[in-house]
């Protein structure tokens, strides 16, 4: 297989919002992602909102030029994610659009109206053969499926269940319907050490699926009722929750993959990816609280291969920080199984060349 063309252009959050504007719109002319959209098109612009508290999601101005350039070429952009899993202002599309309109995303600051992919509780889907290893066919939001061409636009973050939340993931994970998601983390579940544990409750409170019992002195989760959504350890502030990454984190790399596959397979060349490598913290913007960047700003990808964006993601984080954007965030969990696995299913190269648009 060639190597796959990966675009760069160098863009800082403190910069001005005008010159970052224009580095986007300049990035996506010179990229090419115009090319993939057709005058009338129904355009996705895949997007996420961004949890209740967190302050690190990409913000609606780097969202307005995309909608300007998709506008330009005569089509109709949308922004759009689908609802996810575990208790949330995203679990349903009522709550999910009023707080993308908090967050900003309203149509004066963007110009494109929201649409939440698998409808108000995330059962509005259509299933895709693949024919993988793993899956013949996987469940994927309905609008996706329906737009005529997707804009994927991602932010690279570390990521407590496979290491790098970057493309590969917000095409697997945030295009699946619940059923979707729910296949992809059947393979993961997580226990409470005991000795860590304070019986605070938090976790109870946030289980989507009420299967957590608490005790005067710890808690204990019922393997049997529980989905593996992950959300115990995200809320618990104590460490107490863990997964078996060792191999649950490899599953749900190859889910997270296939489904990727997909999406890419059913859109063809009508889909281009933009990966924002700004605020990049240790975990995903699915996390409700203020973190910290771990790495400098470095700048923004373009291309039409998720795979070749992720693996460029990598190597230019470790390039500027030493260490990449998974060891900096989760040492302990292998992102490359996510890319290999990829690769090896055709949804696209780790190989690339990249070329940098200058401003
Ligand atoms: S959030 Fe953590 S410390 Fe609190 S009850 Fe749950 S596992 Fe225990
Ligand atoms: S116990 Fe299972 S279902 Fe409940 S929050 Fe944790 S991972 Fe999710």
């Amino acid at each position: 297989m060639e190597p796959s063309k990966v675009y760069f252009i160098q863009l800082k959050t403190s910069d001005q919002k005008n010159l970052n504007k224009k580095k986007i719109k300049r990035l996506f002319n010179n990229s090419g992602l115009s090319d993939i959209i057709d005058k009338f098109d129904l355009t996705a612009v895949k997007m996420h909102f961004g949890e209740q508290g967190n302050i690190t999601f990409l913000p609606p101005e780097y969202i307005e030029p995309v909608v300007r350039m998709i506008k330009s070429q005569g089509a109709k952009p949308f922004l759009c994610d689908s609802n996810v899993l575990y208790k949330s202002e995203r679990d349903n599309a009522v709550d999910h659009l009023l707080l993308a309109n908090r967050h900003g995303f309203t149509l004066e600051n963007t110009g494109a109206p929201i649409v939440i992919a698998d409808g108000i509780a995330g059962n509005n889907e259509i299933e895709i053969t693949i024919d993988a290893p793993i899956n013949k066919k996987v469940a994927l939001a309905s609008e996706f499926i329906t737009a005529n061409s997707i804009i994927v636009v991602s932010h690279a973050t570390g990521h407590l269940g496979v290491g790098l939340g970057a493309s590969i993931k917000n095409l697997g994970m945030g295009m699946a319907s619940r059923k979707g998601k729910l296949i992809q983390h059947s393979v993961s579940k997580p226990e409470i050490n005991q000795e860590k544990c304070t019986a605070c409750g938090i976790c109870k409170k946030w289980c989507p699926e009420d299967c957590i019992a608490m005790y005067p002195e710890y808690a204990e989760i019922n393997e049997d009722k529980c989905i593996g959504c992950g959300e115990c350890l995200a809320v618990c502030r104590f460490s107490a929750v863990n997964f078996k990454w060792d191999s649950s984190s490899e599953e749900l790399q190859k889910q997270i993959a296939e489904h990727a596959l997909g999406i890419v397979k059913q859109k063809k060349r009508k889909i281009g990816y933009l990966l924002f490598l700004v605020n990049m913290t240790k975990d995903c913007d699915c996390i409700g609280i203020e973190q910290e960047k771990i790495i400098d700003d470095i700048g923004v990808l373009a291309g039409n291969d998720p795979v070749a964006l992720d693996q460029a993601a990598l190597d230019l984080t470790k390039k500027y920080a030493g260490k990449n954007l998974q060891e900096k965030s989760f040492p302990d969990i292998d992102c490359r199984v996510q890319l290999e696995y990829a690769e090896n299913i055709g949804v696209g190269t780790r190989k690339y060349v990249l070329e940098e648009v200058e401003i």
